[in-house]
Formats: C-alpha cells, structure tokens, sequence
C-alpha cells in the first residue's frame, strides 16, 4: 500500500499530468462550444434548407413510449466529424511546428587527423604517424 501511494506520488509530481489536466478542461470546453455550434447554429440551418423540418427533434416513436432519437444521433455525428476535423488540424499544425524547431545535429567532434606527411588519416592524438614513421608535433 506504501508502495502504491509513493507511485502516486511521482505519477502526480511528473509535470504530464498537469498538461493531461489542462488538456481535459480545454478540450471539455471545446466540445460545449462545437455542442452548441452544432445544435444552436447548425441544426436550425439544416431544418431551414430543408423546408421546416427540425432535424434534431426527429425520432421515430416507438409503441411502448420509446423513441429512437435520430436527430440527437446525427447532431453528435456532426459534433465528431468537427472536433476530429479541428484536431486533425491541431496535429498538422503541431507537427509542422516540431519539424520547424528541429535543428540539425551537431556533427561529431573529429576522432582522427591527417598527417601532414604522408596525407593518410591517423589518430587525432596520436605523436607518430603509423603509416610514415614520422614524429608529429
Ligand atoms: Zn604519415
């Protein structure tokens, strides 16, 4: 049980989870603003081109006093294809932004020379030449 609550601990104290929380709360207020945009503006629009017809108030009525809620069904479809389109976008512009700051790598600090003699390569710290003998400075 120690164990477990020490584990909560670090889980907690790792700095992802707090951007986990802000995402949450963002990402909840998003999802009100794209409820509202589809079932304040969107759905009226559809029922006005459609000639009337309240979209969201459509349901087929069943015997027993049950209803099956298309228009509830189809304004949510609308709310998944649009907060998917926006992250999609999110994502894009994400990626495009990380592969902006990405700098090239720092080339590798040279591991060997040229001796100035024979012109082959050597050892960086090497003080005689392998290959010509001769005594290098
Ligand atoms: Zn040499």
């Amino acid at each position: 049980m120690k164990k477990f609550i020490s584990e909560f601990k670090e889980f907690i104290s790792r700095g992802s989870v707090m951007d986990l929380a802000v995402g949450m709360i963002i990402g909840a207020a998003f999802t009100a603003i794209v409820t509202s945009l589809v079932d304040d503006i969107i759905m009226p629009i559809i029922s006005l081109i459609s000639g009337g017809i309240d979209v969201s108030q459509m349901g087929i009525h069943l015997a027993g006093g049950g209803v099956i809620a298309i228009g509830n069904f189809v304004g949510a479809i609308i709310n998944f294809i649009i907060i998917a389109f926006v992250i999609f976008c999110m994502v894009k512009a994400l990626n495009k932004a990380q592969s902006m700051v990405k700098k090239p790598e720092p080339e590798a600090a040279p591991t060997t020379k040229i001796c100035p003699f024979c012109k082959t390569e050597i050892a960086l710290d090497a003080t005689r030449c392998p290959n010509c003998t001769s005594q290098l400075q």
